[in-house]
């Protein structure tokens, strides 16, 4: 059964298994990190593509990728360059719903920031097509150590209008709080925008970026390459939010997912 793969306990048979995922039970929404004992190798995954990478630590081929918050349950298939097929099966997974209160601007925006709105969604468009080399390694660290204090895919409800789904993480943050780089990268966007307020991308590769929003302050640039851990701003109350706090966001290839679920993953 592929589900238990990562039961096996001795770190030989680990080794030795052709392929595994993490975790167990994939869901709508999670990430799900392949290893494979032969690389490299190219595969598709919910008709995006991978690449499987070499990890000297574990001495394995590594991809890192996601599930789509509407997969439905049930198996989803896994094809690899090698000619291999693997069903991979997605578990059903119950979201929350919320509503929230935020200034009434941030509803029904203005007729005066439609422009830099729709500018500004060019940006993220342009910055998330980006397909470089991969540069993080080993697992992804919080950006601060704080309490988590809303969850990623809730449906939120603002000022009884407005419904979207929450695609990150929110951790308490006074204002003025570091935040550090959750893995290797480099910094994609830096800069204020309408709704994320002060807001960092960082590019790790292959499709997969952190997000990091409500800054208040930058301390990286526009190109710079960041270490995992390094400080690379600071949180804030800017944009569409209730109060200071840091929303922590990932995105693989257009599918955002869910950062509790990543930051536990034991690549092992
Ligand atoms: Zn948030």
């Amino acid at each position: 059964m592929l589900r238990r793969a990562f039961l096996a306990s001795a770190p030989l048979a680990a080794q030795l298994q052709p392929f595994r995922f993490e975790p167990a039970e994939p869901f709508p929404g999670s990430p799900i990190l392949f290893s494979a004992a032969e690389g490299p190798l190219a595969g598709t995954w919910m008709n995006r593509p991978l690449l499987f990478e070499r990890d000297e630590g574990l001495k394995r081929w590594l991809a890192l990728a996601a599930v789509s918050l509407d997969a439905e349950p049930g198996p989803h298939d896994l094809l690899l360059g090698n000619g291999q097929k693997h069903a991979v099966r997605v578990a059903a997974h119950a979201y929350r719903t919320g509503r929230l209160t935020v200034p009434p601007k941030f509803v029904s925006p203005p007729k005066a920031v439609l422009k830099r709105i729709a500018e500004e969604r060019e940006i993220k468009k342009a910055a998330f097509a980006e397909r470089t080399r991969r540069v993080w390694a080993g697992p992804f660290a919080p950006p601060l150590d704080t309490r988590q204090t809303a969850a990623f895919g809730t449906w939120r409800t603002y000022n009884g209008k407005t419904q979207s789904i929450h695609h990150g993480l929110d951790f308490r943050a006074a204002a003025g709080t570091p935040i550090h780089a959750s893995n290797h990268g480099r910094m994609l966007i830096s800069q204020d925008m309408y709704y994320e307020g002060g807001f960092v991308v960082l590019d790790h590769g292959e499709g997969l970026f952190t997000l990091y929003m409500h800054l208040s302050a930058f301390g990286v640039k526009h190109g710079d390459l960041v270490k995992k851990g390094e400080e690379i701003a600071e949180s804030g109350g800017s944009g569409r939010v209730t109060g200071p706090h840091l929303h922590f966001g990932v995105q693989w290839q257009g599918l955002y997912m869910d950062p509790a679920t990543l930051l536990a993953l034991r690549f092992g």
